[in-house]
């Protein structure tokens, strides 16, 4: 095995460190505390732990954290209603609507419906349109996270090939204008990609975000390219005993590892960076809404 592994657990340390460092210089120097509302509607388990790990982490790197957790059957007006109150509220910088919403719920009319200055997940059609024009606005805080840990690694990543596998709204299609915002040249692969192994070749760095485990093999990845992994498997693990299962990515991480220069592992890459984005997205909304200085390093 030869390719350095990119510690996302470490790297999101230092980041919940930096926010908790801006978060107790706005304390002291301005009396402002940011406040980040998470909703949830339903009872997806997954989603559960997902906030109730989002909630602890907010309140660890001392900011405020409001959960609003409502009946699966919740109708439209009143989810929007709560979405209204949280919005003007200015106790309250950064507002996270946990998705998947249950079926009956419009999913874009509701994150339309967030302050896009509060919408630290940067999935609002405003904060979309900033990002593709390279314009100030929230960033995604997947993208943003595997976008940080490429620059550290690499520094510059001008004139270097991407490939992102994947173009959904929340990782694959950001992560696009993230490159090229880096001055990458992006190629966005996905399911009817012709010959995905010989376009994935071709990439100094691929960014996997598809949702299959272990699809990317070692064989596709040039020698010395930087593989991020975004993909989060579970997969039954009989060997580790009745019941187990065990986290994969969408790269085969051990055949990808002897060829990469780099790789994030999972669990321990992209995943523990996206809740430290959102920190980070929360504060940055947080000091725009009070037109003080943005720290620095923590946005895109
Ligand atoms: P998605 O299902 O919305 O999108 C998957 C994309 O993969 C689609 O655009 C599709 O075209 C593409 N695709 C499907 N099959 C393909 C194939 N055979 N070849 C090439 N492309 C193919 O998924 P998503 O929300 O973007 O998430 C992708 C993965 O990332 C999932 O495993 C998800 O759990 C994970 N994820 C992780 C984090 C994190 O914090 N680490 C955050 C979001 C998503």
């Amino acid at each position: 095995m030869s390719a350095k592994i990119i510690d996302g657990k470490a790297f999101a340390a230092t980041v919940r460190t930096q926010v908790a460092e801006h978060v107790s210089r706005l304390k002291q120097d301005h009396g402002i505390t940011p406040g980040l509302a998470v909703v949830l509607v339903g009872e997806d388990p997954a989603s559960q732990v997902y906030v109730r790990s989002k909630g602890k982490q907010t309140t660890e790197v001392g900011m405020k954290s409001v959960e609003h957790k409502l009946e699966v059957d919740t109708s439209e007006p009143d989810l929007l209603a709560v979405i209204d109150q949280l919005n003007n509220d200015p106790d309250i910088h950064g507002i996270l609507v946990q998705l998947p919403l249950p079926k009956h719920l419009d999913e874009d009319l509701v994150i339309n419906s967030i302050d896009p200055a509060k919408d630290v997940d940067g999935f609002h059609i405003s904060n979309v349109g900033l990002l593709g024009t390279g314009q100030k606005s929230m960033v995604p805080c997947t993208p943003l996270g595997c976008l940080m840990m490429l620059r550290d690694y690499h520094g510059s990543l001008s004139g270097m090939d991407a490939v992102v596998i994947g173009r959904s709204n929340i990782v694959g299609k950001p992560m696009a204008q993230l490159l090229l915002g880096d001055s990458c040249t992006v190629t966005i692969a996905h399911s009817r990609t012709k010959d995905l192994a010989d376009v994935v070749r071709r990439a100094d760095i691929v960014v996997a975000a598809v949702g299959r485990p272990e699809m990317v093999p070692g064989d596709w990845i040039k020698p010395g390219a930087t593989v991020i992994d975004v993909g989060i498997n579970r997969l039954d693990a009989p060997e580790r005993g009745e019941g187990k299962t065990r986290l994969v990515g969408d790269v085969d991480y051990d055949s990808c590892a002897a060829v990469a220069g780099a790789i994030t592992p999972v669990p321990g890459g992209v995943g523990p960076m996206t809740i430290a984005c959102l920190l980070a997205n929360t504060v940055t909304a947080c000091c725009r809404a009070n037109g003080l200085a943005e720290p620095e390093g923590l946005t895109a």
